[in-house]
């Protein structure tokens, strides 16, 4: 029951009618007998003002979601390093200060993990180069990915990810534009294959980034994309032979790790998992 010692958690972003952060985070609260709760903040209109306001009501920290993770950065006082090279923001704990983390990157290594796939001295292909791949891209270098070709459907954006991957990382990749051409060119060398477009999510479900033919089962296939939890691309690179990864995980393992940042906890990953599971089937 919420009292005068409730901690305040929540989530910012608009909109927030679909998130499943809430359901998430006051699962973990309920089942570990946390005083605690986890509310959407959805912000129409001036995100500094916002800010400011939570800190202020003693808010313990937030997630932040589209289109705030890196117009965030300007309000806050300390980024850790990663999301400062990262260059956006998806986790906020406020003590006396407002502190910046991004956990979207490790939720990607961890789902990975959980599908027993290592990153280090494998060549990635990126699909996508906004805010999910960008952090997914960074962490895939700290993890020791050998090579990293990042394809985007508007090729100056890649570009502009993999000049900053080349500066703050001082690792050379790729960028490319995502078109049929490139994908059947090179995905014959490549070891992981990652989504992280919103090519197949919901209502778009029969889309895909890539054609099913060029597919092969030497590949594992990461589609971050969780609404549908089997996407196209998923259904069939998995026709394909291909070993197939979706997107719970990494949805569970980037909420998990903003709970260790604020509350310095162990959640329980498959009951999040579980829970998560139920609501999307
Ligand atoms: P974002 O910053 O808006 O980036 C969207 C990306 O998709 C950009 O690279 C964009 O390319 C590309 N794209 C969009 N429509 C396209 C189309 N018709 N054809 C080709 N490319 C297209 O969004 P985001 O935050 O990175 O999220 C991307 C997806 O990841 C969403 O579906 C989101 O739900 C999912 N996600 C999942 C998790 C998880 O935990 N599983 C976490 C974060 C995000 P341009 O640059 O050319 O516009």
């Amino acid at each position: 029951m919420i009292n005068g010692s409730t901690k305040i958690f929540g989530i910012i972003g608009f909109s927030l009618e679909h998130s499943l952060s809430p359901l998430m985070h006051n699962y973990v609260f309920n089942y570990m007998k946390l005083n605690c709760v986890y509310v959407p903040f959805p912000v129409k209109r001036d995100l500094k003002k916002a800010i400011i306001g939570l800190h202020e009501l003693d808010v313990k920290g937030v997630n932040i979601t589209i289109p705030y993770k890196e117009e965030v950065i300007n309000y806050i006082d300390e980024l850790d390093e990663k999301s400062r090279k990262i260059g956006s923001v998806n986790t906020i704990k406020f003590t006396d200060k407002k502190i910046g983390y991004n956990t979207d990157g490790i939720g990607a290594i961890k789902a990975l993990k959980d599908g027993n796939i290592e990153v280090k001295g494998k060549k990635v292909m990126l699909l996508g180069a906004g805010g999910a791949a960008r952090s997914i891209a960074f962490q895939l270098v700290f993890e020791g990915c050998s090579d990293l070709l990042i394809l985007n459907r508007t090729k100056e954006r890649g570009d502009k990810l993999a000049r900053e991957i080349m500066e703050k990382a001082d690792f050379s990749c790729k960028s490319m534009k995502l078109d049929q051409k490139i994908l059947s060119e090179y995905i014959h060398d490549v070891d992981i294959l990652i989504n992280s477009t919103s090519l197949g999510m919901y209502p778009n479900v029969n889309e895909s980034p890539v054609p099913k033919e060029i597919l092969h089962d030497e590949l594992v296939v990461f589609d971050i994309v969780y609404n549908p939890l089997k996407t196209k691309l998923l259904k069939e690179a998995e026709e394909m032979g291909a070993k197939t990864i979706d997107g719970l995980g990494m949805l569970v393992h980037q909420g998990a790790e903003s709970l260790r940042i604020w509350l310095d906890i162990d959640p329980p990953i498959d009951l999040m998992k579980k829970v998560l599971l139920s609501h999307l089937k």
